[in-house]
């Protein structure tokens, strides 16, 4: 089996104890990881404090150093993307070519932030006081916690570890246990690229333990999560105690909405990419269709085809389009909700059951939910299930995009620009994509509003939310 180990402190360690991880396309465990807890927690955010605070060489490098220091990861980062590809293939079941590109921009993510590092500027105040200089400087919020579920682990981390970095934070990065080889590999590139002791920590381990005992750090000045809602709600309650502040991304129920004067193949091209891709286990899967009801059928006829002509099977192999959810207990979750809305009235367009053989496979699947108030309308599978309901008129199908508590994304088809730019302002979502579904680029912030949390990553200002102003007032 491969070992894994954690890097605290500048260090490679195997953790307080070992845990198996298991290869989701057999269901075999393939490698042993490191499991912190509540010692390693303390040492990793030790490291980080005594980084940031303890007068070393991290707090005394100009921005312009940490940028170099962005720049080498970002190219190591590019060199090694066939290793942390299979890693991340191997460990999570996100298909290789999957994982190929993703990790190609994770590179330029930490490449945007490296650049961005020395034009984070203060400001100078112009006060209505002749004998008074006020300056507002930007400073690094502290240390930082940054929690990570198991799909596109490296992005996840990216979008927090390279803007905090640019900021001149510290940061303790915790892998989640399903899935953590790519972000322990990551942090022999941190090492590589000569990071101070401390700077970057990655440790993984279990959320009621490891993931517990980091948010109440009282050392932890900022909480960066990525995950579930209910998991959000325990590390709100635990950074209460030392009033950290908390940015939190969440799950979706994203809504596409499919008019009947769109441009039907591209529509179900972005559906298809929308939902499947990931096996759904993308915060922002397109998991509800909310097409004109004079082109369902049309549009169902030709998205069953697709879905039906994807090729489910080893993630390692390029040819593989869909591979298997990444754990067993995932696997479950979707069958129950299925279940549950094949009672309530929904009906199977295509899929709706795993295929025989090993590993955590799901068939890409289509329900249809008109008339029906199934479950699938509203809980997130977190799989490669799509709900479908129709709508008659424009605002009918505005109060079904918003007919969830969540608020992520969404995407419009539409050949009207018009009524696009009506919907983009009506719907409530942190991202609009129109005729197109699951850009992605590090300028644009990437977050949402309700249960799909408050923050925003990406862009400038994800730098700017790992600082905090300080007011300088000098007497001349
Ligand atoms: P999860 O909330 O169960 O776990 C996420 C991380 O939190 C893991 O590392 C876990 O160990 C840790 N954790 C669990 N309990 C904890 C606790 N009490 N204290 C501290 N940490 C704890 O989520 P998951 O099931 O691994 O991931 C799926 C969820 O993530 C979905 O809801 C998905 O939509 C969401 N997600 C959101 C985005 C986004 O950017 N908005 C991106 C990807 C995934």
């Amino acid at each position: 089996m491969q070992q894994f180990q954690c890097y605290i402190d500048g260090r490679f360690s195997n953790g307080e104890a070992r845990f198996p991880s298991v290869d989701p396309a057999t269901g075999t465990a393939w490698a042993e990881m490191p499991e912190s807890r509540e010692a390693d927690v303390d040492r990793a955010v030790e490291a980080a404090h005594q980084a940031l605070h303890g007068g070393g060489r991290w707090a005394r490098m100009t921005a312009t150093q940490r940028g170099k220091l962005l720049y080498r990861l970002a190219d190591l980062i590019a060199a090694g993307v066939p290793r942390l590809a299979e890693l991340e293939t191997r460990d999570t079941g996100k298909i290789i070519r999957e994982t190929s590109s993703q990790i190609a921009y994770v590179a330029d993510y930490y490449r945007y932030y490296a650049g961005l590092a020395d034009k984070i500027e203060g400001a100078f105040l112009p006060i209505d006081k002749p004998d008074m200089d006020v300056w507002l400087r930007r400073e690094p919020v502290g240390v930082v916690a940054a929690i990570v579920p198991w799909n596109s682990q490296l992005f996840l981390a990216a979008v927090k570890i390279g803007p905090a970095l640019a900021a001149g934070c510290t940061i303790v990065v915790k892998a989640s246990e399903d899935g953590p080889a790519p972000l322990l590999e990551f942090a022999r590139l941190v090492d590589e690229a000569g990071f101070p002791p401390g700077v970057v920590n990655v440790i993984t381990g279990f959320g009621a333990t490891c993931g517990a005992a980091l948010t109440a750090h009282p050392k932890v000045a900022h909480i960066a999560f990525t995950g579930g809602a209910e998991t959000a709600r325990h590390i709100v309650r635990s950074s209460a105690e030392n009033l950290a502040s908390t940015s939190l991304e969440l799950g979706g129920k994203s809504p596409l909405i499919v008019f009947a004067d769109a441009d039907l193949e591209s529509a179900a091209n972005a559906q298809v990419a929308g939902i499947f891709a990931a096996t759904g286990q993308s915060c922002v899967a397109a998991s509800r269709l909310i097409v004109e009801r004079s082109v369902k059928d049309r549009f169902l006829e030709i998205l069953a085809a697709k879905a039906e002509a994807i090729r489910i099977g080893s993630p390692l192999s390029m040819e593989t389009e869909v591979g298997p959810l990444a754990t067993e207990r995932q696997r479950r979750h979707i069958e129950t909700l299925v279940a549950a809305s094949l009672d309530a009235g929904a009906k199977v367009v295509t899929g709706g059951s795993a295929p025989a053989g090993e590993g955590y496979f799901y068939r890409p699947t289509i329900l249809d939910c008109d008339g029906t108030s199934a479950p699938s309308l509203d809980k997130e599978f977190f799989g490669p299930v799509l709900s479908v309901i129709s709508f008659e008129t424009e605002a009918e199908a505005i109060e079904l995009a918003n007919s969830t508590p969540y608020g992520l994304a969404s995407g419009i088809f539409t050949q009207n620009l018009t009524r696009a730019h009506r919907l983009m302002k009506a719907i409530r979502a942190g991202i609009v994509w129109v005729n197109t579904y699951r850009a992605v680029s590090p300028i644009a912030p990437f977050g949402g509003s309700g249960l799909s949390g408050d923050g925003r990553e990406g862009g400038l200002a994800a730098a700017l939310g790992y600082t905090r102003t300080k007011t300088v007032w000098l007497r001349t």
